[in-house]
């Protein structure tokens, strides 16, 4: 491979150095995270102060919601001038007391920025604050950036739990709590609560949840386990307020979530017998569920473009529990302290890359090949005219993949392209 090093990590081992690209990007911006945002907290209307382009692209994104009343919508700002400004912010009142007016249940309303230059000279955070006293904390403001400019799609939901995070209220308690941070699907969340209160962590938050008025408290007592990779900057902020993180793998597959349950048990001091008898039974059944899919992934070859964040989780997934080998993995970032223990699982003899630069990158899979693909929906189509079988990273998000009982769910999403492939094959008149 013929990229330029920009730079390189000292502190992770030697065998996962990731080159890094500059260069064009072809990624979904930050508002598309707001159709997973949206179903999981229930009581909130996210509003995107954008263009037509914006309401354009959630509705398409969220195509399956045309008949149902959604909870998002976009204020469409045109062509202003700077003395214009003082109007859009009328504009934006007008539009939330009609949503108010519509929807009197809501207990949220997240103000989310975009790209035009109208919207990134009106100040969001001011007018979350405004609108806050103006409903008298009826409702709730919270303002933050899905724009193009500064977030690829999963930066959406990161900068969403950010903004919401000062918000958490204070623990003054003195047990320790575990605040399970990202978004995961309800019944995804039933299934790992069992399995902590099954553990004897009996305290746990899931942030987000499913209702905005219900946020969890943190101080220091709280202990941080991640639930998806791409929360750098939810970190850090709620790092801020008093939790610590606990390093973990992802839950993703048999062994990541064996992993990712044992690192939260460690932190909280249960002993390994209890860990091996409430683990043991739900990884030997994902690891069933996991078995016939392997037959059809062990020996394939598949690149990642980076897109979502999940590559590196992803990647370690499908070489070591599904027998694939990794060619190239690219990240759209990588963040040395959430991936900590994930650096030590992948495997070898990998090009790694951070960043994008689109062309040279889709040169790389011409002439790889890879049996398989996992890369953006504007990538996929052009990749499959070319006759290579694609993966489209955005299902990873709309999907619920995390835990145990998952882990088979997952495998199949990556056999279902190769399966289609050899029906064809079948199929074909040739
Ligand atoms: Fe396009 Fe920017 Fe709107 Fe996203 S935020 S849809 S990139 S204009």
């Amino acid at each position: 491979m013929t990229v330029e090093v920009i730079a390189a990590s000292t502190s992770t081992p030697e065998r996962f150095q990731p080159l890094q690209e500059r260069g064009q990007r072809a990624v979904f911006c930050g508002l598309t995270s707001i159709i997973w945002l949206h179903r999981k907290i229930q009581d909130a209307f996210f509003l995107v102060v954008g263009s037509r382009t914006c309401a354009h692209l959630i509705q398409s994104a969220a195509g399956v919601m045309i008949f149902a009343e959604p909870r998002f919508g976009t204020a469409v700002l045109g062509d202003r001038d700077l003395a214009g400004m003082a109007d859009c912010n009328d504009e934006l009142d007008r539009v939330v007391a009609q949503v108010l007016e519509r929807r009197p249940e809501l207990k949220s309303i997240f103000l989310v920025g975009s790209c035009p230059s109208e919207v990134i000279k009106l100040d969001l955070d001011n007018a979350a604050g405004r609108l806050s006293r103006a409903y008298d904390g009826q409702v709730r403001f919270v303002s933050y950036s899905g724009s193009g400019i500064e977030t690829t799609f999963t930066q959406g939901e990161d900068n969403c739990l950010a903004s919401l995070a000062a918000d958490l209220p204070a623990d003054a308690g003195t047990e320790d709590r575990l605040l399970v941070v990202g978004t995961v699907p309800d019944i995804v969340e039933d299934q790992f609560r069992r399995l902590f209160t099954q553990l004897g962590i009996e305290r746990v938050d899931f942030f987000p949840g499913s209702q905005s008025t219900d946020l969890p408290s943190i101080g220091g007592n709280t202990r941080l386990l991640l639930a998806q990779p791409f929360l750098g900057e939810t970190l850090r902020a709620l790092e801020a307020r008093g939790g610590a993180l606990i390093s973990a793998p992802f839950p993703l597959g048999a062994e990541g979530s064996d992993a990712w349950f044992r690192a939260a048990a460690d932190a909280f001091g249960i002993d390994a017998q209890t860990q091996a008898t409430v683990l043991s039974a739900p990884r030997l059944r994902a690891e069933a569920a996991l078995g016939k899919y392997r037959e059809e992934l062990a020996g394939k070859s598949f690149t990642m473009l980076p897109d979502s964040q999940l590559e590196i989780p992803l990647a370690r997934f499908l070489a070591r529990e599904c027998g694939m080998t990794a060619r190239e993995v690219g990240t759209p970032y990588f963040d040395a302290r959430v991936m900590d223990a994930e650096v030590p699982l992948l495997p070898s003899g990998v090009d790694w890359v951070e960043g994008q630069d689109l062309d040279p990158a889709l040169d790389r899979v011409r002439a790889i090949r890879p049996d398989l693909t996992v890369c953006g929906l504007g990538i996929a189509n052009p990749l499959e005219a070319e006759g290579l079988r694609t993966k489209w990273s955005i299902e990873l998000l709309f999907t619920p993949i995390q835990g145990f009982e998952q882990a088979g769910d997952l495998a199949e999403l990556f056999a279902r392209p190769l399966r289609r492939e050899r029906a064809l094959e079948v199929g074909s008149w040739s």
